[in-house]
């Protein structure tokens, strides 16, 4: 069973180095319509960060993707392959939900409350995932933790339960949890807008050393200063479309749309 419109031609269409492709998307809520056809190409290696007032449509857009939320009309791929259906005799199938799960290994999510498992120390948050989802061998999957732990400057935490830290190591964590599987491509929903202001700095440095190291992103955030510095593209968004695109200097100081430089003469 499938409501989705495919242009069938597209899909194999244009993919040279594009990693996340969204194509046409649209998602209601009801008589809601929150995506009103997006469209949206992130290059392997490449940062995307997109931008947008409240309620335009931002997390439903990163959770399509993740095929949180299932599209109506359109379609999204990552690295080639169509997310939550599949081909076959010229129709769409949707995919079991042991293949979308399957899917979803390849798309890390960090979210902007952490949603860190309580009960589990720090070495088994990122242990848990691999074992269970990927069936490794736990003695490799703690190595890579261990491995990843570092690198977010949190080996020493391995034992420690999630409420023992703070919200910035916390929010490291997620972010060295979501690598844990050796995803494709990492979606970050306001990684820092639910930590204290003299947080947000160490958080973001993980990020950008993620993308120093060519790691695939799309970030959604209100730190502009983060967007001109790390960003490969900015996507403004409102009203459940992207309004304009392109280079950190085009979009943030030279916007050509209304609606963009509304948005930007109140964050910036
Ligand atoms: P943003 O992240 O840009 O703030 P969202 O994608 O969260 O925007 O929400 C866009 C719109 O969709 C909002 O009006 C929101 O209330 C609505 N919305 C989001 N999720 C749901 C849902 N599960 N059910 C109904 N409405 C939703
Ligand atoms: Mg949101």
């Amino acid at each position: 069973m499938t409501d989705v419109t495919v242009d069938f031609d597209d899909v194999t269409a244009d993919l040279d180095d594009v990693m996340v492709d969204v194509r046409g998307v649209h998602k209601s809520f009801g008589p809601l319509e929150v995506l009103r056809g997006v469209d949206l190409r992130v290059r392997a290696g490449e940062v995307t960060v997109v931008l947008g007032p409240s309620g335009s449509g931002k997390s439903t857009l990163l959770r399509t993707i993740n095929h949180l939320e299932k599209v109506h009309r359109g379609w999204i791929s990552i690295d080639g392959e169509l997310i939550g259906y599949r081909r076959s005799g010229g129709k769409l199938h949707e995919l079991k939900e042991k293949d979308v799960l399957k899917q979803r290994t390849h798309i890390g999510f960090v979210f902007q409350n952490f949603n860190l498992f309580p009960h589990l120390t720090v070495l088994e948050n990122l242990v848990e995932a691999p074992v269970s989802a990927l069936r490794r061998p736990r003695k490799e999957a703690e190595e890579t933790a261990r491995r990843l732990l570092d690198r977010v400057g949190l080996a020493d935490k391995a034992g420690a339960y999630p409420r023992q830290l703070s919200g910035g190591q916390q929010q490291r964590v997620a972010i060295a949890r979501a690598l844990a599987l050796g995803p494709k491509v990492l979606l970050f929903d306001e990684p820092t807008s639910a930590l204290d202001p003299e947080l947000v700095g160490e958080v973001l440095d993980v990020i950008k050393d993620l993308a120093r190291t060519g790691t695939t992103m799309i970030v959604v955030t209100h730190e502009i200063g983060f967007a001109r510095e790390v960003a490969d593209t900015v996507v403004f968004m409102d009203g459940g479309v992207v309004v304009e695109q392109g280079p950190p200097a085009a979009v943030l100081d030279d916007p050509q749309h209304e609606r963009t430089r509304a948005f930007l003469s109140k964050v910036l």
